[in-house]
């Protein structure tokens, strides 16, 4: 079925008063971002719903690009017609025809907003599932939980067939919870902590640290790929990589063993705040998971985060690795994240790093380098490059659709 429009229903944005407008508009710019591919679509943001007219654009690759977008609860790919019976009547023949499988029921629901139609809802309902049967030998009606639920809409414009609704991503639009910076490296947490940070509404400039050539190339660009992966949530994102080399080298000089790890975070974080308030970005965001590796202990925490005030959000917290894994293989970031690269924490890491680092002794080894210097010199060599999305729906097959409610 050749669709004319899509008819967007809002998620939990409906119940945010006044910003509610702000919201509407967020999600209509990231739509179109994410449909730029399909230039002649017309996205309409209305108070409840959202209509994005095809304007002979295909509609499976539009729904499959509009799967990801958070603040989209569910969306309805429609057909609009004349309002003349008889076209109406054939429409609605032809859309349940080409779902319909043997002993399979429907049901026709109809809505009105133009009072001059016609015919009332009842006996439209009752009229076209009349022309329905009449046309496909064995279908049978049934009002509850009918296999295919095909809802008519008489508005003032024309007439909307629709028989398949798709559930969208839930969560916020990217954008209106304002921007942060997410600590990205090559592993399967940070892209998660990236993903659950989008779908409350927060846009996302990725920081990546990086340490040549102790650490490969190919490292770098599996931490580019995965951003590639959460590029359909937004369309795109920056990437910023910071090379730290001379910092981890200086730390390994001149600091114990114990605390290598502990001393690295606190200057990662350093530089990585530095680079949010460069960027005007609110909060910082990392994989972080309480307990799962020494540098994520509560000590560790208290040591580390003693180098700043900003927010340091942690959607990971209390998750099992085991569902962290589950929302990586969901994301499609799993495998990406596996590929054996060496990072620049695991390269310098001690055999036995401090679960429970002393905030004191962290200050007095850093006395021994020159903080300031070291931070000067990264900040000023790091890259910023946009990463795009590489048009994966484009190439969206036929079974990535079949998910009707
Ligand atoms: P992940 O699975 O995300 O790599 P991890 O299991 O490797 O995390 P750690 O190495 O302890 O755990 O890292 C904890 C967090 O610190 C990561 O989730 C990430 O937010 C941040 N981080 C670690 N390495 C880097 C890096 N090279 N660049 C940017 N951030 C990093
Ligand atoms: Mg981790």
């Amino acid at each position: 079925m050749e669709y004319t429009e899509i008819m967007v229903r809002y998620g939990e944005l409906s119940t945010k008063g006044r910003n509610r407008k702000a919201f509407i508009n967020q999600l209509g710019r990231n739509v179109r971002n994410t449909l730029h591919a399909f230039p002649n679509v017309k996205v309409q943001a209305h108070r409840d719903r959202m209509h994005l007219k095809l304007n002979g654009e295909p509609s499976q690759p539009i729904i499959a690009a509009l799967k990801p977008v958070f603040g989209i609860q569910t969306f309805s790919p429609a057909i609009q017609v004349e309002k003349e019976l008889s076209v109406i009547y054939q429409t609605a023949i032809e859309m349940v025809k080409e779902r319909y499988e043997e002993g399979q029921t429907f049901k026709i629901t109809t809505k009105r907003a133009d009072r001059e139609f016609l015919l009332d809802t009842r006996e439209l309902n009752r009229e076209i599932g009349h022309a329905v049967i009449e046309a496909i030998p064995g279908i049978q009606a049934q009002m509850k939980q009918p296999d295919i639920d095909v809802r008519v809409d008489i508005r003032h414009n024309g007439a909307f067939l629709s028989s398949e609704m798709f559930h969208g991503a839930g969560g916020l639009p990217v954008g209106s919870s304002g921007k942060s910076v997410l600590m990205l490296s090559g592993g399967i947490d940070s892209p998660v902590a990236g993903y659950l940070a989008m779908k409350r509404g927060v846009e996302l400039e990725m920081v990546h640290f990086y340490s040549p050539p102790y650490t490969s190339e190919a490292a770098l660009n599996k931490a580019k790929d995965l951003t590639v992966k959460l590029t359909p949530y937004v369309g795109s994102i920056q990437f910023i990589t910071v090379p730290f080399t001379e910092i981890q080298e200086a730390i390994k000089k001149e600091v114990p063993p114990g605390y290598l790890m502990t001393i690295t975070r606190r200057f990662m974080l350093r530089l990585t705040d530095a680079i949010r308030e460069q960027r005007k970005a609110l909060a910082i965001f990392n994989g972080e998971s309480l307990g799962q590796v020494a540098s994520q202990t509560l000590e560790s925490m208290v040591a580390i985060n003693d180098v700043t005030n900003t927010p340091i959000l942690r959607p990971l917290i209390s998750t099992d690795k085991t569902e962290i894994i589950k929302l990586a293989e969901e994301i499609d970031t799993f495998d990406l994240a596996i590929q054996p690269f060496e990072d620049c924490c695991t390269i310098f890491a001690p055999p036995q790093p401090k679960t429970k680092p002393k905030l004191e002794k962290c200050i007095q080894y850093e006395q021994r380098l020159d903080v300031e210097g070291l931070i000067e010199r990264a900040l000023a060599s790091i890259t910023i490059e946009e990463i795009n999305s590489r048009d994966q729906f484009l190439q969206a097959k036929e079974e990535d659709f079949t998910d009707l409610l």
